[in-house]
């Protein structure tokens, strides 16, 4: 996984109809009708840019996009694309109305002259293996004037077994309006190693309206009003940046382009159908503990994912409880620390295995993990290709390479886990 942008751009619609705007790249121009007063600052291809637009120009609506403000739009949709309204709305890529993109034959073709079958691809099969995706068009979401966030930390000491153990059943079936991200982090507290919980949180609502839904539904998180501040919608883009300030900062620090500070980092990703018990949660706390410095983020699904079919575009896992994300970050330089690492990655993704999806073990394809397999593209590549190709997309695999196969039959476009195409049958005897 990388954060390289590629310059695609975005066109953005209200979902009312009554407010269109449009976001273009200053390198392919498409020919879209700019709101007047908009800046040439904020043409650009992230989501920070509709983030930014979104503020300046209403105010009253959102896109469901990155958690992380950064991400570039050309793999993100293609792959999908989740943010903290994935409960209300659903994927990025469900609000993608049209795209243009060039094809094997240096074609540009848009939704209706690439067809529905390559416009579906793209739709979260990745972009990379089908052409180079020029722009999307995208419908926004209305958001309420003011929304509420919080976060709660409890080490094991406080209870957080309980709490992470109720998170289960409330997270993915409470109010559409209310995501809460839960976090799992090996610490250290008073010389004594445990694990610290934080449940993060975003409520498309009043703070008076989300405390009574969790001290009914959730008391085991023990919300305090202490913990909740209320805000505008972009202004919460901004908290979840780790922007702590986001009610006295400007939104226009989202276009800010200055890369993070460089790290190192390794993803895995498992998807949950079933809670975990008490006595599970307390084998990974040992686990995390052991392994001492990896973290696990748990995204609740449900609400709007639950509602759409897992064939309407290739990604394959909306009907889940929730995913985990298993998040590594070092700052070390050099092979012996990655090695290091990436084996307590792999080592804690083995404990995770009885308690998530199995044959196969479903995993998010924007968070790439070359570890479920690669395509060498020689004889074997279809079959190598479904080891992870299945993973990432169920039985949507087979659509995409039905669709890769009528639109790049060389395979020009490939990488280490693209779509391949149909293997060429055995001559007949
Ligand atoms: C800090 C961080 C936070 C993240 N948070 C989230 C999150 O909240 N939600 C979420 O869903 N994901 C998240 N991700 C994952 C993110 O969606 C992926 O890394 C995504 O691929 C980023 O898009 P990109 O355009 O930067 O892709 P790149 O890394 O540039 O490319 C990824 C893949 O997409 C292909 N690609 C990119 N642009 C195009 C194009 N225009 N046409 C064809 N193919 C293209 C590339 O060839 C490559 O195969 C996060 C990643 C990071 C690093």
């Amino acid at each position: 996984m990388t954060t390289t942008a590629f310059p695609t751009s975005l066109t953005a619609l209200s979902s009312s109809s009554t407010c269109p705007i449009s976001v273009t790249s200053p390198l392919i121009c498409p020919t879209t009708a700019a709101l007047p007063g908009l800046e040439p600052a904020l043409l650009s291809a992230r989501f920070i840019t509709t983030f930014g637009r979104t503020a300046k120009t209403h105010g009253t609506h959102g896109f469901p996009a990155g958690v992380c403000p950064t991400v570039g739009a050309g793999g993100h949709i293609s792959g999908g694309g989740y943010g903290n309204m994935i409960r209300k709305y659903g994927l990025s890529v469900d609000y993608v109305t049209d795209a243009k993109i060039v094809d094997v034959n240096g074609r540009i073709l848009d939704r209706k002259s690439m067809g529905e079958d390559l416009f579906w691809a793209i739709g979260g099969g990745g972009g990379a293996s089908f052409g180079v995706i020029l722009s999307f068009k995208i419908k926004l979401v209305p958001v309420p004037p003011r929304v509420t966030v919080f976060r709660v930390e409890k080490t094991l000491e406080e209870n957080a077994l309980d709490m992470v153990h109720k998170w289960q059943f409330v997270a993915p079936k409470t109010s559409p309006d209310l995501f809460m991200r839960l976090m799992l982090q090996p610490v250290t507290r008073n010389t004594t190693q445990t694990v610290r919980a934080s449940v993060v949180a975003l409520f498309l609502g009043k703070q008076s309206d989300l405390m009574s839904l969790l001290t009914k539904e959730f008391p085991e998180l023990g919300l305090k009003q202490d913990n909740c501040t209320e805000m505008t919608w972009i202004q919460s883009v901004m908290w979840w940046a780790n922007n702590d300030n986001a009610t006295v900062i400007k939104p226009e620090i989202l276009l800010d382009r200055n890369p993070d500070s460089a790290s190192f980092l390794k993803r895995k990703s498992d998807y949950v159908e079933t809670e975990i018990s008490k006595d599970g949660l307390d084998f990974l706390f040992k686990k995390l503990m052991e392994a001492g410095k990896l973290g696990l983020v748990f995204n609740p699904y449900g609400g709007k994912m639950s509602e759409v079919a897992t064939t309407a575009t290739p990604f394959p896992h909306r009907k889940r409880l929730f995913k985990v994300q298993h998040s590594m970050n070092w700052k070390d330089p050099g092979t012996e620390a990655e090695s290091s690492f990436m084996e307590k990655t792999r080592s804690f993704y083995s404990y995770m295995a009885p308690f998530v999806t199995k044959n196969p073990r479903h995993t998010y394809l924007n968070y790439r993990d070359l570890d479920i397999g690669i395509n060498s593209h020689g004889p074997n590549s279809y079959r190598e290709a479904e080891v992870y190709g299945r993973k990432y997309f169920g039985e949507n695999f087979d659509r995409l390479v039905k669709v890769k196969t009528a639109v790049d039959p060389e395979n020009f476009f490939r990488d280490e886990q693209s779509i391949p195409t149909l293997p060429t049958k055995p001559a007949s005897s």
